[in-house]
């Protein structure tokens, strides 16, 4: 999401006149784009933002995000210099903030979708587009800031995302990845706007990030094994493995539950893989409930995750909670439950040594090297020639990326 509103304030600024730059010094506008989802992001971008000021002090500085949103007109008074202050449902200001730039600006109001009619048309030359379906969250972790800074769910017309694919088709783009804290909560059914896309000639990718246990359809399942432009590989938070931590965390699902829609997705897709997202250390966790999460990670065999040590909150009902873990006990655990996800990670990528993937060009190295995807998301390095689609047969992956050679 945050690379999505990004490019989109990239878009806008492009839009009148300015050009990226590398270096602070040499800027005109300085913006922060930032996430709160944890505290230490919150406290780096504050030091970030004063070495900015430091480094170059006429630019205009601003900060977007959540954590513009969650600090309000108290980041004016941690960062004096700073000139503006937009909240993630708020950066189409811009324009109106640039036209004054030496004054202090403050929009952190939840627009709703204001945002999406008010900013430019996207411009992008990617193969990947972002494309956001559904903004916020109204499920009430315990542990989350995002229904305090992106606000309650909402969703866009379904035109408006079809019409956004079809924009971004016509620009070059060949996967779209669409969006959402909650994306398939999308109002106006995932399953049949993936279906629309997937009929665009020029889409050869389908994916959609993060989904939410209980929003799995099973219209959205069974997509999984009729739509072959929908990649076989999806991230689906967990959280953790414990019951009574589903539960402290508000997360309506039982672990049976779970595991019965990874069972139907891999009964529908049976080369399907699966990542989630795990929060380590949650007030209250004992050495048995964390157990349970690095039993059913090795279970299922998660091929990847976003796994975290829980960060208190501001606003969340768990940073008031007793029994907060202490934080080396977290470091711990965290270290345990990444050797776990690791180590699943790699025997896939064993397992992949002699098939054939149809891959995506990411990017090309300095040395020449060729970052391509495979439909898994993981990496796999090859030489030339550099093609954006090709077929790529896995010689080596014993490490994290995987090594291949081209099929002609
Ligand atoms: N659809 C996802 C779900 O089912 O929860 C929501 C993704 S949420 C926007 C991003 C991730 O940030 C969460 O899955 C969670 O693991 C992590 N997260 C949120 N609050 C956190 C906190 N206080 N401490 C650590 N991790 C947190």
């Amino acid at each position: 999401m945050n690379v999505y509103d990004s490019q989109r304030i990239q878009n806008m600024l492009e839009g009148r006149g300015y050009e990226k730059t590398d270096g602070i010094k040499d800027a005109d506008v300085i913006i922060f784009n930032t996430c709160s989802v944890r505290e230490k992001a919150t406290n780096k971008v504050f030091s970030a933002l004063g070495r900015a000021r430091k480094e170059n002090g006429f630019a205009t500085l601003g900060m977007v995000g959540c954590v513009a949103r969650e600090t309000d007109k108290d980041a004016f008074r941690r960062i004096p210099g700073l000139n503006f202050v937009l909240g993630p449902q708020s950066y189409h200001k811009l324009p109106l903030v640039l036209e004054n730039p030496d004054a202090k600006h403050l929009y952190v109001d939840l627009s709703g979708l204001e945002k999406f009619d008010e900013l430019p048309t996207m411009t992008s030359s990617e193969l990947v587009a972002y494309i956001p379906i559904q903004e916020g969250c109204s499920h009430c972790c315990t542990y989350c800031i995002v229904p305090f800074t992106r606000g309650p769910e909402i969703s866009r017309p379904f035109d408006d995302c079809l019409d956004d694919a079809k924009l971004a088709v016509g620009q070059g783009a060949a996967e779209i990845c669409f969006l959402g804290q909650n994306v398939n909560g999308y109002k106006y059914n995932l399953a049949a706007l993936i279906r629309e896309v997937a009929k665009l000639s020029g889409v050869r990718r389908i994916r959609y990030t993060s989904s939410y246990p209980t929003e799995m359809t099973e219209e959205l399942i069974e997509l999984h094994g009729a739509e072959p432009k929908l990649l076989p590989f999806l991230n689906l938070p967990l959280q953790s493995g414990s019951p009574n931590i589903l539960s402290a965390m508000n997360r309506p699902y039982d672990i049976e539950e779970y595991l019965g829609i990874i069972k139907k997705l891999r009964t529908h897709r049976p080369d399907i893989q699966i990542s989630s997202d795990f929060i380590v250390g949650f007030p209250g966790e004992t050495p048995a409930d964390f157990e349970m999460t690095c039993k059913i990670a090795r279970e299922v065999g998660f091929i990847n995750s976003y796994s975290f040590k829980y960060s208190k909150r501001p606003r969340t009902a768990a940073a008031i909670m007793p029994d907060q873990i202490p934080e080396a006990v977290k470091k711990e655990r965290l270290a345990i439950l990444d050797d776990i996800i690791n180590e699943n990670m790699r025997s896939f990528n064993k397992s992949c040594i002699g098939k054939t993937f149809d891959c995506m060009l990411e990017r090309e190295e300095k040395s020449g090297n060729l970052i391509y995807r495979t439909p898994y998301m993981q990496q796999v390095i090859v030489k030339g020639p550099s093609n954006e689609f090709c077929k790529i047969k896995i010689t080596d992956g014993n490490k994290c990326s995987l090594r291949g050679e081209i099929c002609q």
